[in-house]
């Protein structure tokens, strides 16, 4: 939130979240009490002077609402009765707040984990990059209990990752699969440079090449190509995945995050209807 000028040397001490109902919407007002002043530098502080301090945050302490109301979904909302195409946009818009930064962070207390922590039902499953710019429930702004994620360099679809994703969706009811590559992916560029690397990394090699062949050694577009690449392999390497598709109980979907703007682009996979 933006303070007001005169409180930007405050600093939350605590927040607390209001839930209100409002028709058929639950809304969640959050409260935080800021303390001026309160930053101690050490332990050097006398009695006297940290007794002086805490009388000045006690006086100057209020309460200013954050104003983030969050319009949330009702509590007993079950994702899992979307259909494939419905979960998709539902994950699509969630991207598209965070890059507005009207980002609702749903779903990310306390609460929402209990309600989760017999069963889940996460209505989309995602093959993403292990690269630590690219936090799935951030970018497609979800929280607990809704995305079943499978992370690896390169975002390719390995024999243990296809069984991740297999679990993901034939158990657990995930409606859509979202290969998620990204730019500058070091996975991808480390592979188009063929050059020397340690230990088994090279072992990714193997899985992104015919994306570097495809693109030519363009880097930008092989990220692109891997992308459609590891969905084809995930639509005709795995069974399972292949007869939930033909169903119409399972969409693929490719996308590449913009390191730079925070925008999912949606990857056109060709004999893949979205
Ligand atoms: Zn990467």
């Amino acid at each position: 939130m933006d303070l007001p000028k005169a409180a930007k040397a405050w600093t939350p001490a605590q927040t607390w979240r209001c839930p209100l109902i409002l028709g058929e919407t639950r809304v969640h007002v959050y409260f935080t009490l800021y303390h001026e002043g309160l930053t101690l530098p050490d332990h050097n502080l006398s009695r006297r002077s940290l007794f002086t301090t805490a009388a000045t945050a006690g006086a100057a302490a209020a309460f200013l609402p954050n104003a983030e109301l969050t319009a949330a979904e009702p509590p007993d909302v079950d994702f899992s009765k979307l259909s494939p195409a419905e979960s998709l946009v539902k994950l699509m818009e969630g991207n598209k707040r965070f890059v507005a930064g009207e980002i609702r962070a749903p779903r990310r207390d306390i609460e929402r984990l209990r309600e989760v922590a017999p069963t889940q039902k996460p209505f989309a499953a995602i093959l993403g990059c292990a690269d630590s710019r690219v936090p799935v429930e951030i970018v497609f702004d979800q929280g607990f209990g809704d995305l079943f994620v499978t992370r690896i360099a390169g975002n390719v679809a390995s024999t243990e990752n296809i069984a991740s994703l297999e679990f993901g969706t034939e158990v657990l009811g995930a409606k859509v699969i979202m290969v998620l590559g990204h730019t500058n992916c070091g996975a991808v560029v480390a592979t188009a440079s063929a050059r020397a690397v340690p230990g088994q990394i090279s072992a990714l090699y193997q899985l992104i090449r015919p994306a570097i062949r495809s693109a030519k050694g363009d880097v930008v577009k092989a990220i692109y190509e891997n992308v459609k690449l590891q969905v084809q392999t995930l639509s005709e390497a795995s069974p399972v995945l292949a007869e939930r598709i033909a169903k119409g109980q399972l969409v693929m979907a490719g996308g590449v995050f913009d390191l730079k703007t925070g925008i999912v682009h949606p990857v056109e996979i060709p004999g893949v209807k979205a």
